[in-house]
């Protein structure tokens, strides 16, 4: 790659362009179980499982897969929270050839239906309270067999005993499942089952690993094809960049879910390359966290800012051990400065911001963990990918300091939308992924995401960046979690209006609050309606859902 402006700042232990291995995203299983096969792959709530039994389950579902016909370019919905099943699913459909479609659990029967039809998929893999929900939709769906497994079939003796009443009290749900000829029990393809699957020849480049479904928030969801290639790309350069990263010793603590793209990347396929021990966590509790790190001694944890600052907040903070961790990249959302130096102090460890979408696989910016980083900017572009920013209005190349829209090119780009080539032609141009996203880089190269383009708010003829208000917000010692949305508003346009959550034990009025904006902002732009609420909508990866809000605002208006 021609040298970049930024390239001067990376240490001599990172290469500006890799070599990819051109080998399909699950033969990095098969190496690692080669290596390291004693050695434990994942930790679930006490029970650990080798590389070696991870490899050999997945085996066994490659070949039970295959057995019922599956073949290469088939699709695969997996519809688990973190727990081992997902990652031997993953591997084991992989394997198999099919191509991975990742399912949100939580998705309600309209959701789900709409994600079936749209992948086409005709597996699905389940857990059993999840049952009804598939069973409800799979008539209008291609679906043609689903594959049920239980969270307790991977507990320790004696939390697998208890687990059946835990969940009764939990869901109100008992779910017998039997085995037919379109339902299968996890249990007996693992127990019994045969590893000589029938490996599948992939052309990493051109075969698809995975429809990873984006854009919710706005019309129907779009599945994003991401290649063998994009995905062992952004792995390969996710482990140039943690260079500190020593093979076979890593544990990294994975509790953003593997259903999204950036868990999926940064916590499940490095692990599985780099040979490290992922200890799972099926949700985000700050306190099942906080314990966890005490106990399992994890050395990387990537998250999102809201998860950090979920710990930072939580009253028994002090009551654990946190100097394990050593390396962290948060993602998915600013990254407020208050948090990452807090976080740092707590824990002894580097946190650092790093960008990027599901349509990159996701990874494309971050600042460097150990080197020349710079706080409240994304950082640079990663090894072989390029950025540069468009003006908006014109489409020309922006100058250095200007806003505009951040596009990115590199070998993490996705190949299109499924199905969608009008969608696919708006975003990428001669190569370039348009990402919808403003920003600048400023002289050194480094980026700094400014909003969302859709997020921008017009109050008033000015245009107000909702971020630039949120760290305002964010400096008050009373803000556990802010978010600022332009709401509908008959004589500005839209007017700004803050969401506000208090740290436990603060009562903060609303008028000290805006005495705080005003001090640090240009009247246009400090918020003219505050509410404070208990918590936050948020995504799986615990973005917080700023367009819901709007949502809420539009409704009450209507209703007036
Ligand atoms: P997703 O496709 O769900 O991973 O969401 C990608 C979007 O998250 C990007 O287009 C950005 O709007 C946002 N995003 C990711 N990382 C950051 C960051 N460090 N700062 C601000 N926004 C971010």
């Amino acid at each position: 790659m021609e040298n970049k402006r930024w390239h001067v700042h990376y240490p001599e232990e990172i290469p500006t362009t890799i070599e990819y291995d051109q080998k399909p995203l699950h033969s990095f299983l098969a190496a690692t179980a080669e290596l390291y096969p004693e050695k434990k792959a994942l930790h679930f709530m006490g029970k650990e499982i080798t590389f070696a039994e991870v490899f050999s389950q997945a085996k066994k579902m490659a070949k039970y897969m295959q057995s019922l016909g599956l073949e290469k370019g088939d699709r695969v919905a997996i519809m688990l929270p973190n727990c081992p099943q997902a990652v031997i699913s993953y591997y084991g459909a992989l394997m198999a050839g099919a191509v991975v479609v990742q399912t949100n659990p939580l998705y309600k029967e309209r959701e789900l239906e709409y994600q079936l039809n749209d992948s086409g998929a005709t597996f699905i893999v389940c857990l059993d309270i999840l049952l009804p929900r598939v069973t409800n939709v799979r008539g209008n769906t291609s679906l043609k067999h689903t594959i049920v497994t239980c969270i307790k079939d991977y507990l320790p003796f004696p939390k697998n005993l208890i687990y059946p009443f835990i969940q009764k009290k939990q869901y109100n749900m008992v779910v017998k499942v039997e085995q037919s000829e379109d339902t299968h029990v996890w249990q007996s393809i693992i127990e019994g089952g045969a590893e000589d699957y029938n490996p599948v020849e992939v052309n990493p480049i051109e075969d698809l690993a995975l429809l990873q479904y984006t854009g919710g928030t706005t019309g129907h969801p779009k599945g994003v094809m991401l290649s063998h290639y994009n995905l062992v790309a952004n792995v390969q350069m996710s482990q140039a960049w943690l260079y500190k990263a020593k093979p076979g010793k890593e544990t990294v603590l994975g509790v953003l879910p593997f259903f999204h793209v950036y868990g999926m990347t940064t916590v499940m396929n490095m692990a599985i390359m780099l040979g490290s021990k992922m200890v799972l966590l099926p949700k985000f509790d700050a306190e099942e966290v906080l314990k966890t790190i005490h106990k399992q001694k994890p050395t990387m944890f990537p998250g999102a800012p809201t998860i950090y600052v979920g710990l930072l907040n939580h009253p028994n903070l002090k009551k654990y051990d946190l100097s394990s961790i050593e390396a962290c990249i948060s993602g998915s959302a600013p990254l407020p400065t208050e948090v990452q130096e807090q976080f740092e102090k707590v824990t002894g460890g580097r946190l650092v911001e790093g960008y990027g979408l599901t349509e990159s696989s996701p990874v494309t910016h971050a600042n460097f963990v150990w080197d020349n980083r710079v706080n409240g900017s994304i950082g640079v572009p990663w090894p072989d990918t390029d950025a540069k920013i468009f003006k908006v209005e014109t489409m020309e190349e922006a100058v250095v300091g200007e806003v505009g829209e951040v596009a990115v090119k590199g070998p993490q780009i996705m190949k299109g939308y499924w199905n969608n080539q009008d969608e696919t032609d708006n975003v990428l141009k001669d190569g370039w992924l348009f990402t919808g996203d403003l920003g600048y880089m400023n002289e050194e190269g480094y980026f700094y995401i400014v909003d969302r383009k859709k997020d921008m708010i017009i109050a008033g003829g000015y245009n107000i960046y909702p971020r630039e208000i949120e760290e305002v917000l964010y400096e008050h010692e009373a803000v556990q979690e802010a978010v600022v949305a332009g709401i509908p508003d008959p004589y500005r346009g839209e007017t700004v209006k803050a969401y506000v959550v208090q740290k436990s034990g603060y009562q903060i009025e609303e008028e000290e609050l805006n005495a705080h904006c005003r001090k640090h902002l240009a009247a246009f732009k400090v918020p003219r309606i505050y509410e404070f609420r208990d918590e936050l909508p948020k995504t799986a990866v615990g973005k917080i859902l700023r367009r819901k809000l709007v949502d809420e605002e539009k409704e009450k208006l209507q209703e007036k």
